[in-house]
């Protein structure tokens, strides 16, 4: 825990918070304090006075108008009357969008980029009249220490104020003690400091500060200056200067116990004495909440944006976590959505290759099926029933997967991670949907959140074991890829620890740090950029080589994985096996694809493997295209000499004009559908690149089966083939 103190004033609109706030970060500034004052209100005028009149630009509007990798704090943060620092959240019209979300997306983005770091004390100024998901985000605790309502003598105001203590008693019900009190912004009507003491004394709060009606206030106003940088009202700069000190000393707090409506209308309108809410039965120690990490920026290589959303990215890979219950925080149809997207792969896997996925095929996966009440009126309590009886099942893990309907309600999942115990950790992924980021930015989040959790930095080492990391959730070779490197590392007697993530159990990543070597699955950025995380952050040893595809790759690869592990002999023997196979394929496959032409076009700049298989069966290639759709720089081939018939293209139609020209045998595509039929065959480039000696044959197997059909005319007639291999 820092030192620093997070206040926040929370009031009914109209009330003169913005001006009590002013001057009170003012007053708090002058007494020696770095203060920022960060106002949540959608009409954005909360520092106005601190800043002489002036406006800036607020968070919000920023974001919308700002690519995310350019957007920086210093663009929004200006400094005030002594140095305050100023925020304006900012929020959308009247009458369009929902201003709570509005701010629960600034305060992401102030967590991002650590705009609190170097204050002492962090001043909210909040909008109380309605208390939803989001405007509530102050008051959740990992934001506000401490909690002032200010409000006046008017029924309405007390009522506002009222209902902020059942916010906050929702958050913390009888185990935190986080109200300072009440600050009265008088506005000199009848009977109004009694009203105000009388609700006072029902909710058992102190009137910290009476702030006196006075039209310093109004004249400060005209002046667009604090009362602090007024020489002429010293009494109520007293005031202020009176309430910054007893903020500085720490105002005792204590617990919210709100009113029910009559309770309060016979408090305050008739002066009946009325008993506060009674204090809820003791809860039982809640295990400690971890400390709340401070959201990351992603790695900085740019890497192509997949639009799916994170919700359905943190799924796709936390599913993996074997031995855990996911749940979906989510509407039926993304939870459904989602597991399509899961099980499709390992339904392919299976009829196509008889490879069984338990976690693809029917992964350990459910939603609480957020409706229409949980929209309107919060979907925490469901969310915690569900997580209550996942935990009697005695999960590994529970992990919980925000949507984007939670996410704009403002449901508080993270706070659920108090439930867990030392067996079973709840883990909350706060993707929000989309607003967590894309497909891949949810699942990195998964992946960072599940290691932070449960990865212990000390565990014993396990010599002779290595870890799999980064293994494609969803890659149709995912699987077939890891049966070829565990006969390998068998064959060497080397183990495999953890696979992160990819059909392993909590205990497996807890002792995610006892191999001395960890291997990347592929070369992409996303997998580059998980490598640099644990390479950071456990200290983990990553194999300079991914898991190798074709046949010199996966020689070289066992070569210098055997050496380190001092087994170097037991290689000789597979390469040796694999070569006397790799040779009698090619044997055969030579005189059925001798001179056929091959038209490639792809998006995966990684293709030699594939050549050289086909080289080697004596293929010529005709043409070549990388499509470079997001115009990144790529390589196109390793060979200087297949240059020539490569092309970089960016857009599809340029594609289907060279296969005119080409007049290949085989159209290799990841777009099959796109390629018009004709006097060829289509195949379909893999996503995930099959690893091994015969990467490349292997595909050529099925080219070889598929032109000899053709030639029998049975390609025309195709059903026997869809049966046999789809059906
Ligand atoms: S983007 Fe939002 S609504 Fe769509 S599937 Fe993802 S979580 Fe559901």
């Amino acid at each position: 825990m820092s030192d620093r103190l997070e206040l926040a004033l929370y009031g009914k609109g109209g009330i003169g918070k913005s001006t009590m706030s002013a001057n009170l970060s003012a007053a708090l500034a002058a007494s020696g304090a770095r203060v920022m004052q960060i106002g949540c209100d959608p009409k954005h005028d909360s520092t106005r006075l601190l800043l002489g009149g002036r406006s800036i630009p607020t968070v919000l509007d920023y974001l919308r108008d700002t690519p995310k990798e350019r957007q920086r704090l210093s663009d929004v943060l200006a400094a005030g009357f002594g140095g305050v620092g100023c925020i304006e959240a900012g929020g959308p019209k009247p009458g369009v969008g929902c201003a709570g979300r509005g701010i629960i997306s600034a305060f992401e983005f102030l967590e991002r980029t650590r705009a609190k770091d170097d204050y002492d004390v962090i001043l909210y100024d909040v909008l109380g009249d309605v208390v939803c998901g989001g405007f509530a985000v102050p008051i959740r605790r990992e934001y506000a220490d401490a909690i002032l309502l200010v409000t006046s003598g008017e029924f309405m105001a007390i009522y506002a104020a009222n209902n902020i203590l059942r916010g906050i008693r929702s958050f913390d019900g009888d185990e935190h003690s986080r109200v300072a009190g009440i600050l009265l912004n008088g506005r000199a009507l009848p009977d109004e400091r009694a009203r105000v003491e009388r609700f006072a004394e029902a909710v058992k709060l102190p009137i910290v500060c009476r702030v006196p009606r006075s039209e310093a206030f109004l004249r400060a106003e005209e002046r667009k200056r604090t009362l602090m940088e007024l020489e002429e009202f010293p009494e109520e700069r007293a005031v202020f200067t009176e309430l910054a000190g007893q903020v500085r000393a720490g105002l005792p707090l204590r617990r919210a116990l709100p009113l029910t409506d009559s309770e309060l209308e016979e408090a305050v309108l008739y002066g009946r004495r009325t008993v506060s809410v009674p204090a809820r039965e003791e809860a039982k120690a809640p295990a400690p909440a971890p400390e709340p990490e401070p959201v990351r920026e992603r790695a900085p290589e740019k890497r192509p944006a997949l639009y799916g959303c994170a919700f359905t990215g943190a799924a796709t890979i936390a599913v993996h976590l074997t031995d855990a219950v996911i749940i979906a925080h989510s509407p039926r149809a993304c939870a459904f959505y989602t597991w399509q997207n899961i099980s499709s792969t390992g339904r392919k896997n299976l009829f196509n290759r008889g490879i069984l996925m338990p976690s693809a095929i029917s992964p350990n996966y459910e939603t609480t099926e957020i409706g229409h009440a949980e929209a309107v009126f919060g979907g925490l309590d469901k969310l915690r029933s569900h997580v209550e009886r996942a935990m009697e099942r005695r999960p590994g893990a529970v992990i919980v997967i925000t949507s984007c309907v939670s996410g704009i309600i403002g449901d508080d999942a993270e706070a659920l991670e108090r439930m867990s115990t030392p067996e079973t950790p709840v883990i909350v992924i706060p993707a929000d949907g989309d607003m967590g980021g894309d497909y891949m930015q949810g699942l990195e989040m998964c992946l960072h959140r599940i290691a932070e959790r449960l990865v212990d930095p000390d565990a014993q080492t396990r010599p002779m074991t290595v870890n799999l990391i980064g293994e494609l959730g969803v890659g149709f070779n995912t699987d077939v890829n890891f049966r070829t490197v565990k006969g390998w590392l068998d064959a060497l007697g080397i183990g495999i620890g953890c696979r992160f993530l990819g059909d392993a159990g909590a205990e497996e990543v807890r002792r995610l740090t006892a191999a001395p070597l960890n291997i990347l699955a592929g070369d992409s950025a996303d997998g580059r950029a998980l490598r640099s995380w644990l390479e950071e952050r456990y200290g983990c040893r990553f194999f300079p080589r991914c898991l190798p595809i074709g046949f010199d790759a996966s020689r070289s690869f066992l070569e210098e994985l055997g050496g380190f592990f001092g087994v170097a002999d037991r290689v000789a023997p597979i390469v040796e096996r694999e070569a006397a196979q790799y040779g009698a394929e090619v044997a055969r496959l030579r005189p059925l694809l001798r001179g056929k032409r091959l038209f490639m076009t792809t998006i995966n700049t990684s293709m030699d493997w594939l050549l050289d298989a086909a080289e080697s069966c004596g293929m010529e290639f005709c043409w070549i295209g990388v499509l470079n759709y997001l115009r990144q720089e790529v390589k196109i081939t390793d060979r200087p000499e297949r240059r020539s018939v490569a092309e970089e293209i960016t857009d599809f139609p340029a594609v289907l004009e060279r296969l005119r020209e080409k007049k290949p045998d085989i159209v290799l595509s990841n777009y099959t559908a796109s390629v018009p039929e004709g006097d060829y065959i289509v195949d379909n480039m893999p996503m995930t690149q099959p690893v091994g000696f015969r990467s490349g044959l292997e595909i050529l197997k099925r080219w070889a089966l598929l032109l000899e059909r053709r030639r029998e005319g049975e390609w025309s007639h195709d059903r026997a083939l869809f049966e046999k291999y789809f059906a």
